[in-house]
């Protein structure tokens, strides 16, 4: 069995959702063995999560715009009725 190298690790760490069950035991296998490795996707990791919290945060608030301009609208268009 032919374990990763540290290059192809860092670039597997952004798509290690997708790897097959043979190819995770064999990047694990390197993060086990690889400390340099192992701090790296720790790092990547932290990142896509805030990153992700960022995002849905993001989507919140677009959220709360959109209700802010329906209850605008809403208001005016008593204003208007009145
Ligand atoms: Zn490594």
């Amino acid at each position: 069995m032919k374990l990763y190298t540290c290059q192809e690790i860092s670039k597997l760490t952004c798509f290690k959702d997708e790897l097959n069950s043979f190819e995770k035991l064999n990047y694990n296998l390197h993060l086990f063995i690889c400390s340099k490795c192992r701090n790296y996707s720790k790092s990547i990791e932290e990142v896509s999560v805030k990153f992700k919290t960022i995002v849905k945060d993001r989507k919140a608030c677009e959220e709360d715009i959109v209700a802010l301009e329906k209850r605008a609208f809403d208001s005016l268009k008593k204003k208007s009725d009145s």
